[in-house]
């Protein structure tokens, strides 16, 4: 009997009808003889509205209680969801983050899982029970509850994957799999049937919808993830080691390589700037130190020196930590001293990425060549082994991204 881990995003459980769709699929899993473990999202919107909720009550909403509100949402879709497995005749059980033995740290909000004790879980698999768990929820030493950030569920469902040693961890969402572009901004954006780890990693981490951390998860464990439709049938796209796209040995000799293999694009993006700060070392450090304590993650970091001994700080933040990160950075620069400090938004990362691009030389002149034909400005570049991001205005990214998907031709990708 294999063991497969599934995970139903809010969208796909949004109503009790989709509930009740959702729950028939879990039900095939089971009946074609296999233990099933699922977790759960907050039912469509639901996290959303708590957190509108908690904001008409305060500004400043104390972390540990938002994470008690928030594990709320998660809790009600698992009960949900088991309910409807036992009107269709199946034993199923529902437990909390807490119940299925997810311990994180005491980073509230943003917390990380930091080991699972799964006994009570394979206790209830053994009895010949599916396990509904809530997603996005853990708890700490100290017995408080915890959230993952935004998003967390798909990280809740790859650790248990490999905690429990399951050959799939299958992640039921509403697109029907990782595409070359979002269909949406490129027509011609195809459906790709495998991607490596590392190329997964880096869309998600610059704009595809899925919790970049569930791929680290994934990649370090070699737990194989599917992304499919939990609305329709069809094979999705596989993040696996392996996937044969790239690999020269599979190639026939004189066949063009293709090493873009999807463009992303990350429209959740701002921009601080600090200017003239009078150069010495330790300001990066005591500028962007209390950033990390305060847990911001800070992406894109261009230095350059100003006039006169001075130099100048930009970096990218999540548009949603653009209110936070300023308060922070705000005093930190005056106290170092410097001529200005601003916050912007209405800029988009859009990435390029594909394993092998490193070996192969021009990736790089041909996207600029292509945005700049299309009269895109770009603000700031920046690159790994196998991506190329670019900063660009967010009213052009979407016509940035259907030139770049003609200019790579990946409507003819695999
Ligand atoms: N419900 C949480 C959120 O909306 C976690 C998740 O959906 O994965 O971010
Ligand atoms: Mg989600």
């Amino acid at each position: 009997m294999s063991l497969i881990v599934q995970k139903y995003g809010g969208k796909s459980l949004a109503d009790a009808d989709k509930i009740r769709q959702v729950s028939r699929r879990i039900a095939t899993a089971r009946e074609q003889g296999n233990q099933v473990v699922v977790v759960v999202s907050a039912m469509g919107g639901s996290t959303d509205g708590l957190i509108q909720l908690a904001g008409q009550i305060t500004d400043s909403p104390d972390s540990r209680e938002m994470d008690v509100l928030l594990s709320t949402g998660e809790l009600v879709s698992c009960a949900l969801v088991v309910m409807a497995l036992q009107t269709l005749g199946e034993k199923a059980i529902s437990l909390s983050g807490f119940q299925a033995g997810i311990r994180t740290d005491t980073g509230h909000r943003k917390a990380k899982i930091a080991s699972i004790a799964s006994d009570r879980v394979k206790q209830e698999l053994d009895k010949g029970n599916i396990v509904v768990i809530a997603g996005f929820q853990g708890i700490t030493d100290s017995m408080d509850i915890t959230t993952l950030g935004r998003g967390g569920s798909d990280t809740t469902a790859v650790a248990l994957a490999a905690q429990l040693e399951a050959v799939r961890c299958e992640i039921y969402t509403d697109v029907d799999g990782i595409y070359t572009a979002n269909p949406k901004f490129a027509p011609k954006a195809r459906r790709l049937n495998e991607i490596e780890y590392d190329e997964m990693l880096e869309l998600a981490s610059y704009g595809a919808k899925m919790e970049p951390r569930s791929i680290e998860i994934a990649m370090h464990y070699g737990v194989p993830v599917l992304i499919a439709s939990s609305l329709t049938e069809g094979p999705g796209t596989l993040i696996h080691r392996g996937a044969d796209m790239t690999t020269p040995s599979k190639r026939t000799v004189g066949e063009l390589r293709q090493h873009v293999r999807s463009i992303a694009v990350d429209k959740n993006v701002a921009e601080i700037a600090v200017l003239g700060i009078n150069d010495r070392p330790g300001i990066a450090a005591a500028i962007f130190e209390p950033l990390a304590e305060a847990n911001v993650s800070v992406d894109i970091i261009v230095s350059s020196s100003g006039s006169e001994g001075t130099t100048d700080f930009s970096f990218t933040v999540k548009e949603d930590d653009l209110k936070s990160a300023l308060k922070i950075v705000e005093p930190v620069a005056k106290e170092i001293g410097c001529r200005s400090v601003s916050g912007s938004t209405g800029l988009a990362k859009i990435s390029i990425v594909g394993t092998g691009m490193q070996d192969a030389p021009g990736y790089a002149a041909k996207m600029f060549r292509a945005l700049s034909k299309a009269n895109i400005n770009i603000d700031v570049i920046t690159t790994s082994e196998i991506r190329i991001t670019c900063l660009v205005d967010e009213n052009k990214v979407e016509e940035a991204v259907r030139v770049l998907h003609d200019t790579f031709e990946l409507d003819k990708v695999k």
